[in-house]
């Protein structure tokens, strides 16, 4: 699973708890941060095979502490529990309920994976592992991504009060989500490291959050002026 984890956080974005779609963003991906992040540390493994599965190329063997079920458990309360002091480092409110939404969008990263990954994720320490391994039928996979993607941005457009210019934007942003699973699923590359992988898992997560950023900054100023 990729772009469709950002679905959770399109469709978790609502006027009541107003947390920011950047937020969200890492928060849907926050268990894929910390792989990525052990994986470069050499604590968690990973191989790179072409052909690994008909959607993906990962053949994530060892990733314990980022991808169990009581692991995930563990980082959506400890995302949860720490939304509070980001918020209020950032100067963003902070609700009960917003900290139960962030928790909800880090499992739903697992939940997400549980139906992509090939039985790569354990269910207690390394073993007893579980997936409904959907990326090993590459068109159903990358629809459901994008079925996923669909619903999530439609939910952002009809939940939040927004400039027309933003709506562009976020419509913009998902074309462009397309356009990059359209690469990760059908374009044939050659495998890269495990390092050069997650590295590039960092760097592109980021850019979407970034991006995630400045959309919801598009026609605020204009919004919130004076009278
Ligand atoms: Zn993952």
């Amino acid at each position: 699973m990729f772009v469709g984890h950002y679905s959770v956080a399109f469709a978790a974005k609502g006027e009541r708890d107003k947390i920011p779609l950047w937020i969200l963003f890492v928060a849907v991906q926050f268990l894929d941060y910390i792989w990525a992040t052990l994986v470069l540390l050499g604590i968690e493994k990973l191989r790179v095979i072409k052909g690994f599965t008909a959607g993906s190329m990962l053949d994530s063997y060892f990733h314990p502490y980022s991808h169990s079920l009581p692991t995930a458990l563990i980082w959506s309360a400890v995302a949860a529990v720490g939304y509070k002091p980001l918020c209020k480092w950032l100067g963003y409110a902070w609700t009960t309920s917003a900290a139960l939404v962030i928790a909800a969008a880090v499992f739903s990263h697992w939940i997400l994976d549980l139906v992509a990954h090939p039985g790569d994720l354990a269910l207690y320490d390394n073993t007893w592992k579980v997936g409904f391994g959907l990326w090993r039928y590459r068109d159903p996979e990358f629809a459901l991504e994008i079925a996923l993607l669909a619903i999530g941005i439609t939910l952002y457009l009809v939940r939040n009060v927004m400039p027309p210019i933003r709506k562009a934007a976020v419509i913009a942003f998902g074309l462009g989500l397309v356009v990059v699973q359209i690469g990760d699923t059908y374009v044939p590359r050659t495998p890269l490291t495990d390092k050069a992988t997650v590295l590039g898992v960092w760097i592109f997560y980021t850019l979407f959050v970034a991006i995630a950023f400045v959309v919801e900054k598009i026609g605020s100023r204009r919004q919130s002026s004076p009278l």
